[in-house]
């Protein structure tokens, strides 16, 4: 499983791919990354501390993830973030949360904040669709609106490619998360070991009518693979052995 990249194109930044105690959600209908997880801590940090050793502060913005939220990291592996972060230089620092940790996403915004550090949350919303997204998708963020979301995140990732979705569903939703949001990361469905399947209809009318007016947007990340940021490992190499 590769856990470090260099991503070159549209807001440059490096990426590491940590491992945590698990999501605490675990429910979401099309997920299986929760999968990279351990229990215990000292592991987690040995792993952990390797992949933060690659950290060189190229573009002085560096995205952690850990295929569920920050919050799920070891401490061990928190403050050795921070303290690389002041090493290398890095300004902006990514993570990822799930709207269940609202509260504290933004207390560790402020705590960065006072060490020159600007913290930039990430979350999962899938679609703002509030009914697909919780009866569905099983997402856990509640019946919340995109006014509740942008209270906490700077970011969001989208989930396109699954039954149900439209041209216009679809359109819909990078808009609106282009009004209240920096930037917008659009994921492909990608076949895993959840019973939720790609449907190649859905693809393909994103592909050809709504993914060229996006490709030059800097804001946009389109990842028609969920490999393309050079981090993690097909499914099947790694859980399904
Ligand atoms: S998508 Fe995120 S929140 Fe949902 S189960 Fe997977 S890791 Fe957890």
């Amino acid at each position: 499983m590769n856990r470090y990249s260099v991503i070159e194109k549209k807001n440059p930044r490096e990426i590491v791919l940590l491992r945590g105690s698990g999501c605490k959600w675990k429910k979401c209908t099309y997920c299986d990354y929760h999968l990279d997880f351990c229990k215990d801590e000292e592991e987690n940090f040995l792993l952990n501390s390797e992949v933060l050793k690659n950290v060189k502060g190229f573009y002085k913005k560096l995205e952690v993830i850990n295929s569920g939220s920050f919050t799920e990291l070891d401490k061990k592996t928190l403050d050795l973030i921070e303290k690389i972060c002041l090493k290398k230089g890095i300004e902006t620092l990514y993570f990822e949360s799930h709207y269940i940790y609202k509260k504290k996403s933004m207390e560790v915004k402020k705590y960065y904040m006072e060490k020159g550090i600007t913290l930039k949350i990430k979350t999962g919303v899938e679609t703002f669709d509030e009914e697909y997204r919780e009866r569905y998708l099983h997402k856990g963020f509640g019946f919340v609106g995109v006014k509740e979301i942008s209270e906490f995140a700077d970011e969001i990732c989208l989930l396109f490619g699954i039954k149900g979705q439209t041209e216009e569903s679809m359109r819909k939703d990078i808009e609106t998360g282009l009004e209240n949001f920096e930037r917008v990361c659009i994921n492909i469905m990608n076949k895993n070991s959840t019973p939720v399947l790609p449907n190649r209809n859905v693809i393909k009318t994103f592909s050809e009518k709504i993914a060229p007016a996006y490709e030059n947007n800097d804001r946009v990340d389109i990842l028609m693979d969920n490999l393309e940021f050079g981090i993690g490992a097909k499914v099947q190499e790694v859980f399904l052995k």
